[in-house]
């Protein structure tokens, strides 16, 4: 497939901001491709080479690409570099600049998607002393042969600033179009993504065996499933009119998510974002298959940092101490964790995804053999008000953050958010300022003791509906001068040129990053707001929600994903229980 087919498709998707539009280019664009290359085609589309999971990523620096692009058009690196700040993006000065040489000179190869990704994966593998200058001939190469626009994406994709703003969801309804004439037909594939985090290889089931080998998609063993995710609620009585007369309840434990898939000795680790997360547990893999009575498994489990004398919680900060690279089993030693299973999707050879909860609880008690490190998480079967309320100081005093509700007769829903599993906190009861997880979109430079950094961020909610970032809140309270230097190292990464079509705002910031960052905010109160757009229009025509006085509590919520920030839902409801819990007051 010519390479020119994509770059002038990702041209004209990184022109439009409206979903319909890039949906259409999509679905254009999946037309044009032949069915071995489709899920190349989608890997590149998301700035990829290969799933999150897998990890392969290109990380090559801007000043190689810099002396590829010389080496292949001739001009010196200080032109190429002033023209790039010039225009503040690589692919576009290299472009403007290999226009200029290709006046002079004849194209002589037409290189194709496969040649481009072939070279891109090679470059993504290269180690060791010699890679910088194998990488730079590599990339001269693919230049010398390109378009001016070919040039530009290649870049964007090495560099990793293709920012087109397509959401998954979008992807999966193009390719439905595509190869099944509806959009009626995402939901096999929405399944086939959630169960396996592989959108290139869900593309090249449906172009190759149609919508029925989709709907035929089965769990693969160490490919991570999207995790389950739960509502919150505020009290013991609206958990009980949402989950029915009688319910589990498990002890929300303040640590880290963890995919365990188990082969015999085998064990990987993948974290709630879906990141490949074994290296940070040298003890996990060395212990679990002794606990694990069974020859293939995918279990579900919270590592929580412990008190080693007194056994007791400690709070999920502990656990950041392990995400080193070296000296990690200093970190072993110094801070010691358990692993607590709460819950079983896949055992020996088969789903487990479709049995009920209580079915799978089962089955995860005689799988697990509990020992010192490995444990079920304490769950209890509850019918009211009373004994939630037990269970939930029993939880809080063993150090937990609460309670998870889940329905006894439900599914596993991989990557989705229902009614099926409720989180109830404590602090959430009689509460206004709730924490709130938000996304961060944009920021306005410091001045003062803050030049040269963020002094300020724009902050956006999640919107389910229409699957975009609303704004807010600008929050510049509760920063250290420690986090204020990572925060600004993490964002520097994130800035785009354009504001992403996903954010929705009417504020103008200083600059505008990729929604991607999660951070976790308290605030005094939610109010309505002639600005921001979360829930607009939801409680009063023409005004969305804001919250007031927002501090940043310190928690960086690495194993988050965007998607998974408060939604507007969330906030409408927060803002609604404020309402009644003032007008409770007004009349005591
Ligand atoms: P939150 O991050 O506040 O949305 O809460 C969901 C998270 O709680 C999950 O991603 C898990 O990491 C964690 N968690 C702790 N205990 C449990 C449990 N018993 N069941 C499910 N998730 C749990």
């Amino acid at each position: 497939m010519k390479f020119s087919i994509l770059a002038e498709s990702l041209n004209k998707m990184e022109k439009t901001a409206k979903r319909l539009e890039l949906t259409q280019y999509l679905v254009e664009l999946f037309e044009k491709t032949p069915q071995d290359v489709i899920s190349r085609i989608v890997y590149l589309l998301q700035g990829k080479l290969r799933p999150d999971f897998e990890g392969i990523e290109l990380g090559v620096a801007e000043k190689l690409a810099i002396r590829a692009i010389s080496k292949s058009s001739g001009i010196t690196t200080k032109r190429i570099e002033e023209a790039y700040r010039k225009s503040g993006d690589l692919g576009q000065a290299a472009t403007k600049i290999l226009e200029q040489k290709t006046q002079t000179t004849f194209l002589v190869e037409n290189i194709t998607v496969e040649r481009v990704y072939e070279t891109l994966f090679k470059i993504a593998r290269l180690e060791g002393s010699r890679s910088q200058d194998m990488k730079m001939k590599y990339i001269s190469s693919l230049l010398n042969d390109a378009t001016p626009l070919e040039a530009s994406y290649i870049l964007k994709i090495l560099l990793g600033t293709l920012r087109l703003g397509v959401a998954e969801n979008t992807v999966m309804d193009a390719l439905a179009i595509a190869y099944t004439g509806s959009k009626e037909n995402r939901k096999p594939l929405e399944h086939a993504y959630n169960v396996s985090s592989d959108l290139g290889k869900v593309a090249e089931t449906i172009a190759s065996k149609g919508i029925k080998g989709v709907e035929e998609f089965e769990i693969i063993l160490f490919n991570p499933i999207r995790p389950m995710l739960a509502d919150r609620v505020k009290s013991e009585e609206e958990a009980i009119e949402k989950m029915g007369i009688e319910f589990a309840a498990e002890y929300k434990l303040d640590g880290e998510r963890v995919q365990v898939h188990v082969e015999k000795e085998k064990v990987v680790l993948f974290s709630r974002s879906l990141e490949n997360i074994s290296e940070y547990y040298p003890d996990i893999i060395e212990k679990i298959p002794n606990a694990v009575l069974a020859d293939q498994a995918i279990l579900e489990a919270e590592a929580v940092a412990i008190n080693e004398n007194t056994g007791e919680f400690l709070p999920f900060q502990e656990l950041m101490h392990r995400r080193r690279k070296y000296k990690i089993e200093k970190a072993v030693s110094q801070y010691p964790i358990t692993v607590n299973f709460f819950d079983i999707l896949y055992h020996n050879g088969k789903s487990c995804l479709e049995q009920e909860y209580k079915e799978r609880r089962k089955l995860l008690e005689k799988i697990i053999k509990e020992d010192e490190f490995a444990k079920h998480v304490p769950m209890g079967i509850v019918k009211n008000q009373n004994e939630i309320q037990e269970f939930l100081e029993n939880s809080i005093n063993s150090g937990s953050e609460g309670l998870m509700l889940k329905m006894l007769d439900k599914p596993y829903q991989a990557g989705s958010r229902g009614n099926y599993w409720l989180k109830l906190k404590r602090e959430y009861q009689n509460e206004l300022g709730d924490s709130l997880d938000l996304v961060v979109i944009g920021a306005f430079f410091g001045k003062g003791r803050r030049t040269g950094r963020y002094g300020t961020l724009l902050l956006a909610s999640y919107d389910e509906d229409t699957d975009t970032f609303t704004s807010i809140c600008k929050v510049g309270t509760g920063f250290t001068d420690e986090y204020l230097d990572q925060l600004y190292q993490i964002l520097s990464d994130k800035v785009t040129i354009k504001k992403n079509p996903r954010i929705d705002s009417e504020m103008e910031a200083d600059v505008w990053f990729e929604p991607e960052l999660v951070i976790e905010i308290v605030a005094s109160e939610i109010t309505l707001s002639p600005i921001h757009k979360a829930a607009k229009d939801a409680i009063r025509k023409d005004a969305g929600l804001a919250l007031r006085f927002p501090k940043f509590t310190g928690k960086i919520r690495v194993e988050k994903f965007a998607e998974d920030a408060s939604t507007n839902e969330e906030v409408i409801a927060l803002y609604k229980g404020q309402k009644k819990v003032a007008h409770d007051k007004s009349l005591m």
